[in-house]
């Protein structure tokens, strides 16, 4: 029910694209967007948020008990422009009975085209390449210039067979000519037969795999679920693809293993303490590194502002949101 004499109010943590702030708006709203252009320091969002029904969260914002107590008792809605919620404390939500809701479903596709972006920019070592030819190193066709790996007839695979990593498994399937091997919690008879792919241990899938590309959720079982020995199993050809969240890797055994040759290479679009890296990670040849920008595209990135919105809207009018996270 909509308060009678005092309007909503809905705070958006950052600029996002204007079809879900035009929503908010449309609802009748009082909207209010950061207009600092950065993310908000720890204080700056606690007077940022007081006073809110609703906060429009990015994974960059950590909301915990803190930031609750400083918006207020009549904070009604967290709704993160994410799928992944690990930046918000769930159960500091619950205590204080403010819903969280994320936007899955929306990226699915972009995100799994990044993640096979990355594969082929690892493996044809298109980013490498680029650097030379730009930096006017290309003197004429040589025979052993840039010698990549193939994709055809390789094992690809997954860790995470959900919606990103079943796409990525969808695409992968039809047209590259290579096997596909998934490790996840729960297996998925439907998914292993529809698109003949096959499910593993984790250690066997690391083991025989040429390409590893990581899609689980960060939680406190998958936090550096990719770490020194798992590294260690992975064939000394291999390459890992990481789109999901940077803790699932360790970042320091990583760039161990990438400067030892344990594994061939890595591209990364997560990183463990983002936006910092880990030092010695840029100075790596056998690496792509993007800045978190799986989902960025212009379709999506919409479509996430109108999903955050709608979760807003549904909560400030008494109804179940359609994207609770539970
Ligand atoms: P999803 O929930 O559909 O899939 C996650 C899969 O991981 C599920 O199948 C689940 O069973 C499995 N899983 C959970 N715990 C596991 C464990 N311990 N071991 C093995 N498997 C486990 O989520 P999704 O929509 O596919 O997104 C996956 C993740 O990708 C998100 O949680 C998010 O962190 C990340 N993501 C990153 C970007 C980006 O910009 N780089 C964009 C979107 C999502």
């Amino acid at each position: 029910m909509m308060k009678k004499n005092k309007k909503y109010r809905v705070v958006v943590t950052r600029q996002i694209p204007t079809s879900g702030i035009s929503l908010l708006k449309q609802a009748g709203f009082d909207v209010k967007v950061n207009p600092k252009g950065r993310v908000l320091k720890k204080e700056e969002l606690k007077k940022f948020v007081k006073g809110a029904d609703a906060i429009l969260s990015l994974l960059t914002d950590k909301i915990d008990a803190e930031i609750l107590e400083a918006a207020g008792p009549q904070l009604k809605i967290v709704a993160n422009y994410a799928v992944g919620y690990d930046n918000i404390k769930l159960d500091d939500c619950r205590k204080r009975k403010v819903f969280v809701t994320n936007t899955p479903g929306v990226l699915t596709e972009t995100v799994a085209e990044h993640a096979i972006g990355l594969l082929f920019a690892i493996s044809q070592r298109i980013v490498e390449a680029d650097e030379f030819t730009r930096r006017g190193k290309f003197n004429g066709w040589a025979p052993m210039m840039f010698l990549g790996s193939d994709v055809r007839e390789k094992t690809l695979g997954i860790i995470g067979l959900g919606r990103i990593g079943a796409e990525v498994a969808r695409r992968m399937a039809d047209g590259f000519d290579l096997k596909i091997v998934y490790y996840d919690i729960k297996r998925s008879p439907t998914l292993e037969k529809k698109y003949k792919i096959h499910y593993l241990p984790l250690r066997t899938l690391l083991r025989t795999s040429d390409f590893v590309s990581v899609h689980v959720p960060l939680l406190p079982q998958t936090r550096h679920l990719i770490g020194w020995s798992a590294l260690k199993m992975m064939k000394k050809t291999a390459y890992l693809i990481n789109t999901s969240r940077g803790p699932v890797i360790d970042e320091r055994a990583l760039v161990k293993a990438l400067k030892q040759k344990i594994i061939a290479g890595a591209a990364l679009d997560v990183f463990e303490n983002e936006p910092r890296l880990m030092p010695g990670l840029t100075k790596l040849e056998n690496t792509v590194l993007t800045p978190h920008i799986a989902s960025a595209s212009v379709e999506t990135r919409s479509k996430m502002s109108e999903m955050a919105a709608k979760n807003i809207i549904a909560v400030l009018n008494a109804k179940t949101p359609p994207n609770l996270v539970k």
